[in-house]
């Protein structure tokens, strides 16, 4: 059976999504974002995603590699293809130089302000679709749409529960999407190489002791997804504010005290581990669609 369009579309769309992924952690504050080219015939000449800040965005990268066969083709990416210049020239531009005739997005950029790439492509007479697999794309981009929704990073607490129920900072727990690293003295972080390689960790002692102060100063730094490996008194100020949006809790034994987990948080998911339990909570307040997403990941 001859597969529709549509269906090609939605495949490349997914395929887009998940090489997407890839970029998580290392593209702050770019979003990570992921596209493939089809040529005329339906068929894949071209895949990629964007790597990190600096470097071509997705569409630029795919289209080098797609070459001559990306004429007459359909770009499928999962963020509206930007229209600004910055480090590299605007990808609606090298989209109509490259000769695509349809451009199919998941997500608009919300900061492109009714006159984005979409808009642009569109009336340079190319076909532009919008909103194809958009929750699914949200699953990769939602935290950095919220981190600019709220002009702060989205914060996850990664601690470890002690047989007595206290907490300490666990880095081995957080998500490999964290952009940045942020530890107290006494946490596991500086003996995590695996997680600290990828990272740049900071000292809580480095940063202001307000933390509204702290998360904007990191989001001005360039921070869209915070891991904060603390033990619970350091984290406390974070809980009070308000500003800790996703828990992730270790749990090697049998605890004896959970009531040491902080209120106002709702289990979203609890995972069995080969060395316990992981708990994954969310903020019971959390009204906006990533949060939904984030404890789906
Ligand atoms: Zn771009």
């Amino acid at each position: 059976m001859r597969i529709t369009t549509a269906e090609v579309e939605r495949r490349a769309m997914r395929q887009a999504i998940a090489l997407s992924a890839w970029g998580r952690g290392t593209t702050s504050p770019n979003p990570p974002v992921g596209c493939v080219v089809l040529d005329s015939d339906g068929r894949l000449v071209g895949q990629g995603w964007h790597r990190r800040k600096g470097e071509p965005h997705a569409e630029a990268h795919v289209l080098a590699q797609a070459g001559y066969a990306a004429r007459g083709g359909t770009a499928v990416v999962t963020l509206e293809p930007c229209c600004h210049h910055g480090r590299t020239p605007p990808c609606h531009r090298a989209l109509i130089e490259a000769g695509i005739v349809r451009v199919v997005i998941a997500v608009l950029d919300p900061t492109s302000r009714g006159r984005g790439g979409s808009a642009l492509l569109h009336e340079a007479g190319i076909d532009v679709v919008e909103g194809l697999l958009v929750e699914e794309a949200h699953l990769v981009l939602g935290p950095w749409l919220a981190a600019l929704e709220r002009q702060r990073p989205v914060l996850t607490w990664g601690c470890f529960l002690t047989r007595e129920g206290s907490l300490t900072g666990d880095a081995t727990v957080l998500p490999g999407e964290i952009d940045t690293l942020v530890h107290d003295d006494t946490s596991t972080a500086s003996a995590t190489p695996a997680v600290t390689e990828r990272l740049a960790p900071r000292s809580l002692s480095t940063l202001p002791n307000d933390p509204h102060q702290a998360l904007a100063g990191l989001h001005h730094e360039g921070a869209r997804v915070v891991g904060l490996a603390a033990g619970g008194v350091t984290a406390q100020s974070y809980l009070d504010a308000g500003l800790i949006d996703h828990i992730e809790a270790h749990s090697p034994h049998e605890v004896a005290n959970l009531p040491n987990l902080p209120d106002g948080y709702r289990l979203a998911r609890i995972s069995r581990l080969n060395d316990g339990l992981r708990l994954s909570l969310i903020r019971n307040n959390a009204n906006t669609t990533w949060s939904s997403l984030l404890s789906h990941r």
